[in-house]
């Protein structure tokens, strides 16, 4: 990343700059219909070279995991191996016609199958769809999967889904597109669902729960298979949230702790980056009850032939053709690189990495709950009077490092939540303790480093408010 903070100069426009020289048109210079001529275009113009410099410029000035430590909590930006961006890339998959029929398609077909039985098993689940884009796109399906499932049961006039107060925001959001209302279920000390709270909510209105295991502060919901029981024998059903399922391949299965239906981020766990502005997949699995709602269609074996099939009574279609196929070949190949056993070092790793964090930074950056944690850990930005969370992640990036995840989840304040993953060598890790520790002293030194900070971008700290309020959207020369 090129961090100097030269000023960033966004009009280069010089009239009379062309981009190219064609050579003369042979050929007669046809009408352009009508409808597509627009006057008074404003156009940069400007030559290749200027374009080419400018853009590279610009990409250089990304962060990203291939140039720096990036432990954005929630968001597992783990290291993906390039052998997997080489095996989605090939022709072969990448020149396949959307249209193309299955008999032209049988390779294809067939890593879509081994796909969803490979996931179904690391998962614990009867069957799995790889339709949804992202995670928030598998939540939809989830719970319109419930939607219907309820109906069929004749269950249909049950409408409330209940969420933890540590779940990610696009829980309730999803339930609210589906046509569900929300009640928010309180966390206990321990950082876990208070039972006590939960079994008050059943009632004959419920229609399930979310629950995302571990959950967003990095602690395993060790009540899992009993809040499933409580809320299965109260008539509803359960809906995992699987983003952080990095913590636990090889390691749990969730569909067999009582979740029904499932999302797991292809697009954190299984060898695509997340965030990257770039398409995801948030494939959904479920059990057998739930398995005929699948959005489909879901790739099968007939005859010793692979052919797409929509499930019985499927909530339908939620994304064109096959979904997000380069995510889908990177995610089979990763299963299959890693095997059972490298699966189950990524969750142990990721796990280690998290606690050896947590141990260094304790004593100076407090924790809210102190238990050993999962992949990633929240800690408290608060060191010092007048300092704020804020202060410490834009300082970070003076150390050049990315932020951790800030102010989330919701109910720890101050919060600081930090993913290394497990892709992260000891001396990255220590290197980052040593970052986190020397702002620590800062802050209590000389405070007005972290409040000026960041000192090393190109832009410096921006206003948030305006930015939110009244954002900048498109380029106006
Ligand atoms: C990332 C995440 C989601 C949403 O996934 P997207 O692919 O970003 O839509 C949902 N829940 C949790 C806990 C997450 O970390």
């Amino acid at each position: 990343m090129n961090l100097s903070p030269e000023p960033l100069v966004f009009e280069l426009s010089r009239p009379g700059l062309v981009g190219c020289s064609l050579p003369g048109s042979d050929v007669p210079p046809a009408e352009l219909p009508k409808n597509l001529v627009r006057a008074n275009l404003d156009l940069p113009e400007l030559d290749e070279l200027t374009v080419v410099r400018h853009f590279t410029r610009l990409s250089q000035k990304n962060y990203s995991i291939d140039t720096h430590f990036y432990p954005l909590g929630s968001c597992t930006m783990k290291y993906n191996p390039k052998a997997n961006e080489a095996a989605a890339a090939e022709p072969g998959w990448k020149h396949i016609h959307p249209l193309a029929g299955d008999s032209e398609t049988q390779g294809a077909l067939e890593l879509l199958y081994k796909l969803q039985e490979s996931l179904a098993e690391i998962g614990g689940f009867d069957s799995v769809s790889l339709q949804p884009a992202a995670g928030a796109h598998g939540e939809l399906a989830g719970v319109l999967m419930i939607r219907d499932c309820l109906k069929a049961r004749g269950e249909g006039q049950r409408k409330k889904m209940l969420i933890p107060d540590s779940a990610h925001g696009t829980n309730p959001a999803s339930c609210t597109m589906a046509g569900f209302s929300t009640q928010t279920i309180p966390s206990g000390k321990d950082g876990n669902i208070d039972i006590k709270a939960l079994e008050a909510a059943l009632d004959d209105s419920v229609a399930g729960i979310m629950i995302t295991n571990p959950n967003t502060l990095g602690l395993f919901e060790r009540n899992i298979t009993k809040i499933a029981a409580m809320v299965h024998q109260a008539g509803g059903l359960v809906y995992g949230d699987g983003a952080n399922m990095n913590a636990l391949t090889g390691v749990f299965q969730p569909g067999k702790s009582g979740i029904d239906v499932m999302h797991f981020n292809l697009h954190k766990t299984f060898s695509t980056p997340h965030g990257g502005g770039g398409p995801g997949a948030g494939m959904v699995a479920a059990v057998k009850e739930l398995a005929p709602f699948l959005p489909g269609p879901l790739a099968r074996r007939r005859a010793g032939k692979y052919e797409l099939a929509m499930p019985e009574k499927s909530i339908g279609r939620l994304k064109a053709f096959y979904g997000n196929f380069g995510v889908l070949v990177r995610a089979y190949c990763y299963v299959r690189m890693q095997g059972a056993e490298g699966l189950r070092r990524i969750a142990e790793n990721s796990v280690l990495n998290a606690n050896y964090l947590r141990a260094r930074l304790e004593k100076t950056y407090k924790l809210k709950y102190t238990r050993p944690c999962m992949h990633e850990f929240v800690a408290m930005g608060d060191v010092a009077p007048g300092i704020r969370t804020l202060d410490i992640a834009k300082r970070l990036i003076d150390y050049g490092f990315h932020p951790p995840t800030i102010y989330f989840p919701l109910i720890v304040p101050e919060a600081l939540m930090i993913e290394p993953t497990e892709t992260e060598s000891k001396k990255t890790l220590d290197g980052f303790v040593d970052a986190m520790l020397s702002i620590a002293a800062e802050a209590k030194t000389a405070p007005e480093l972290l409040h000026a900070a960041p000192t090393t971008t190109p832009v410096g700290r921006l206003d948030e408010v305006a930015a939110a309020r009244s954002p900048v959207l498109c380029f106006r020369g």
